[in-house]
């Protein structure tokens, strides 16, 4: 029985784990390494398993780095069952597909200019087609509801433990039985911020052996999610009241569902001007948005309760979902009044950017950030006080108010990780998914367990 480590080895992403046990071979999670051009490239390097051999794919969600290399695994062998939760396997889809859709759009554009230059014939293609991500697709088998265990080969047992990070998001339990030998490992996957009115909270997790942890906020703590609806509001009526706009940048998968959940909130606690139109200008977050429709067992008391009382978690009467484009150009013209949530969450592109360029310079207008942006990226530039900024090459003042609302993390922070890790009582704690010094503040803060933080390639014997 071994563990061997295959991404998100002192670092946040890529994750991808390999467990053997009697000739058998499951691998948790087969994500997607993100950040930059020289990591990116990674992702098309040899896995360092043969994919061919391994025999069940468990995945913990559906984010793009836990689940983007999927569709090259596939491609290069894996036949064996994908098993993960009814709202994963959906949103999983939807990630692989919109992740094929990018990269063939960038080898699209990298081939037109080497062919502007004369160099025709020599481009790099995707790293998987939309066709591949299909494929991929028809590799998942039965899906595991929470706390239920599934046989997944002879000898290992798998368990979905809520993880209360993203809709369908679990910690994966797998219970290994070779002859007399008896070994349980947990894998945390990515955990959740407690206390957010979507979702539950990370379920208790089971007594385990040996647990495989992230460790993204091992060294921080987060402020009060509760006190980040009252700052989304209080952002959002004064811009409506002076007759402006307001635009947040957003992520398509929970943070559009999360914000919309909280403006319906608003809108029910009359702590938001009843006129307002609020637009949801994302193809990928209209789609997210009915996954999330469709998937209530997931939901936490408060957005359960809505569900129970047949109103609509997400809905609004002001709410317009604008899929095509014209409907997307169209929204430039108003003045006044309107919510329009649009992707990407870090402004590096799609349509947020357009929005931007037609309201940045107004000061009665908002922009109100509420995730995580990157150094380098158009929003860090925005949140650190640029003025003027470039938008398609045009320089505009910055006029509109400019808000960051912290609160709303799908991560769990540093005091809820040591939490949940008490909880497992594992005698051996794998650290992964984290900066390393996040990682080594984390580690040194635990006790009675052994602490490792194995590098790419590392095999653990259990
Ligand atoms: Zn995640």
């Amino acid at each position: 029985m071994k563990i061997s480590f295959h991404g998100a080895d002192r670092d946040v992403t890529g994750s991808c784990h390999l467990v053997e046990c009697g000739g058998r071979r499951i691998l948790v999670d087969c994500g997607m390494y993100q950040g930059g051009r020289a990591l990116e490239e990674e992702n098309a390097e040899p896995f360092g398993f043969d994919p061919s051999r391994v025999d069940v794919v468990l995945l913990t969600h559906a984010h793009l780095d836990h689940c983007g290399r999927l569709p090259l695994l596939v491609a290069r062998g894996f036949q064996g069952e994908v098993v993960t939760t009814s709202a994963t396997r959906e949103l999983s889809r939807l990630v692989m597909l919109d992740s094929a859709h990018v990269m063939e759009e960038d080898a699209r554009r990298r081939a037109r200019r080497k062919a502007r230059k004369g160099k025709e014939g020599e481009e790099d293609g995707p790293l998987y087609t939309e066709v591949e991500a299909l494929n991929a697709m028809d590799r998942f088998g039965r899906t595991a509801r929470y706390g239920e265990p599934v046989s997944v080969v002879p000898g290992v047992r798998a368990t979905f433990v809520d993880a209360g990070h993203i809709l369908g998001s679990a910690c994966i339990l797998v219970e290994l039985e070779e002859g007399e030998e008896r070994r349980s490992i947990l894998f945390s996957g990515d955990l959740g911020n407690p206390g957010r009115p979507l979702l539950r909270p990370p379920a208790t997790p089971p007594k385990v052996d040996v647990v495989i942890m992230e460790t993204t906020y091992g060294d921080r703590d987060h402020r009060d999610p509760a006190a980040s609806a009252a700052e989304l509001w209080e952002a959002v009526s004064a811009a409506l009241v002076r007759g402006g706009n307001v635009v947040i940048p957003t992520f398509a998968l929970e943070r559009s569902q999360e914000i919309l959940f909280d403006l319906r909130r608003g809108l029910d606690a009359d702590k938001l001007p009843s006129l307002m139109q609020v637009y949801l200008d994302s193809p990928m977050a209209i789609s997210a948005t009915e996954i999330y429709r469709r998937h209530p067992e997931c939901y936490g008391p408060d957005a359960a309760a809505l569900m129970a009382g047949g109103k609509d978690p997400f809905g609004m009467p002001s709410l317009r979902f604008t899929r095509e484009t014209a409907e997307s150009k169209a929204l430039n013209e108003i003045r006044s009044g309107a919510v329009i949530l649009a992707g990407s969450g870090m402004c590096t592109g799609g349509r947020v950017r357009h929005h931007l360029k037609h309201n940045i310079w107004r000061s009665q207008s908002a922009v109100v950030f509420v995730g995580y942006a990157a150094r380098g990226t158009l929003a860090r530039r925005i949140i650190d006080g640029a003025n003027p900024i470039r938008i398609f090459g045009e320089e505009l003042p910055v006029r509109a108010s400019i808000h960051t609302i912290n609160g709303y993390s799908a991560h769990a922070d540093r005091s809820e990780l040591l939490a949940w890790h008490r909880s497992t009582g594992a005698g051996r704690t794998v650290l992964v998914h984290g900066e390393e010094e996040a990682m080594k503040a984390f580690g040194d803060a635990l006790s009675d367990t052994e602490v490792l933080m194995p590098a790419r390639g590392d095999v653990l014997e259990l």
